[in-house]
């Protein structure tokens, strides 16, 4: 029996454009999906994804959590489940927030799909479409692609090597609100923030707080990577200061698994009912399994020591990154000194297009994300984020090397 032809599609043309509702035309595939397939390849060294590294993640003892798990749980945790999430897991991630500072009752968390569920929740229950949200210069690409999902305009605040600036923060909250629109909220990523590298001191995330209390806005802090610190104690959570003006989210895709998908959002108790709903309506309720089995391993395992291993084999590879810039990049380019998290802010010589350069870079086997991916109005073009988080130190040495030849060619042309 012969198989029928597969029907081809044209992608180009897509016959249903008509029919979309009008959030569905700012969900458009984002510079780094794109590169995926490419930089995936064997011989090119990708400084673009930021998948962690899991390498080490123990898998015997995830193994054996997942068995008994199933032996001696399975009807419980392969059922659905509490639209807020499991509530022994709630507890434990009051314990994880701690480290921050943060003081929360297992009550005021829902638990998400990611932390990447946490800020389409929050969108949805705070946005409506032209609706100013307020991001870092630049911001993480997942959270503007769901802004736009939802319509809203993304304004960018400036930020310096302390993270975001409370002047430009204020002078921002004055321009939109002049503009006669509506500031819905903050969205910042205070430590190793992803893409810009840099972490915002206590004095500033102090500084910011004030600014937001004063203008009556809600912060949303994004906090995936602030146990991935490589020197000293982490810096207190901004939510550690103030519970009524900031939202939290939290996530275990940094230090444990991200295929779990399993995050958090730490709400004031009213933005928390909305929440559940809100959940309710999108998945029922987040993975049960998936919620047992992080709760099991946080029970029987020493999470912290591995989390301890984890930083140890990010530091090493930032370590490689910044001698492989420092030994390979042309005069005129700097970067940012990330203290922990997975990412580099590179800007390049003035005349350099990070974006028109990718093909070439590509071609001499090294990709990168260019900055126009970390802004929703198009700059970005002398920057590029680089990620020492997948490839090993020689690697990531040899594919700075590879990109200082590509930088020097452009300058030469
Ligand atoms: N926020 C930031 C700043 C991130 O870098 C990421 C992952 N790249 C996320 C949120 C989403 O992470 P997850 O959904 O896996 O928790």
């Amino acid at each position: 029996m012969s198989l029928p032809e597969p029907v081809r599609r044209d992608t180009r043309l897509d016959n249903y454009v008509d029919r979309y509702a009008a959030r569905a035309h700012g969900m458009t595939a984002s510079a780094i999906r794109a590169l995926f397939a490419v930089a995936n390849r064997p011989e090119v060294v990708s400084l673009a994804g930021g998948m962690p590294n899991i390498a080490d993640l123990p898998l015997d003892a995830v193994g054996s959590v997942v068995h008994d798990l199933v032996v001696d749980n399975g009807r419980v945790a392969m059922q659905y489940g509490s639209g807020q999430g499991e509530p022994m897991l709630r507890e434990q991630i009051c314990d994880i927030m701690r480290l921050e500072g943060v003081v929360a009752h297992p009550d005021d968390i829902t638990v998400t799909v990611g932390s990447q569920q946490g800020l389409d929740l929050v969108t949805r229950i705070f946005c409506d479409p032209g609706d100013v949200v307020l991001c870092e210069a630049p911001s993480y690409v997942g959270a503007l692609g769901v802004f736009s999902s939802y319509q809203c305009d993304v304004v960018h605040v400036a930020m310096d090597e302390e993270g975001l600036d409370p002047q430009a923060l204020t002078e921002a909250i004055g321009a939109v609100r002049n503009a006669g629109k509506r500031v819905k909220f903050l969205y910042t990523i205070p430590n190793f923030h992803n893409p810009a590298g840099v972490t915002q001191s206590l004095e500033r995330r102090q500084q910011v707080l004030a600014v937001a209390k004063a203008a009556d806005l809600l912060v949303i802090e994004d906090n995936p990577y602030g146990l991935l610190g490589f020197d000293g104690e982490p810096i207190p959570a901004i939510r550690s200061l103030d519970a009524d003006t900031v939202v939290y989210l939290g996530s275990f895709s940094k230090t444990f698994a991200p295929g779990f998908r399993i995050g958090w959002v730490l709400a004031p108790h009213a933005v928390r009912e909305k929440l559940v709903l809100a959940q309710e309506s999108a998945t029922l309720c987040p993975p049960v399994f998936s919620q047992f089995a992080i709760s099991a391993y946080l029970a029987k395992h020493d999470w912290r020591s591995q989390i301890k291993i984890f930083k140890e084999m990010y530091r090493d590879r930032r370590d490689a990154m910044l001698a492989g810039l420092s030994d390979h990049m042309p005069a005129g380019t700097s970067w940012t000194v990330p203290e922990g998290g997975f990412f580099v802010w590179v800007t390049l010589p003035p005349g350099l297009d990070s974006q028109s350069m990718l093909p070439r870079a590509v071609t001499a086997r090294v990709a990168y994300v260019p900055g126009t991916a970390f802004y929703a109005d198009g700059f970005g073009s002398r920057h590029m984020r680089l990620s020492y988080c997948f490839p090993t130190p020689e690697r990531i040495i040899e594919g700075t090397r590879r990109l200082g030849e590509v930088l020097e060619y452009e300058m030469s042309v």
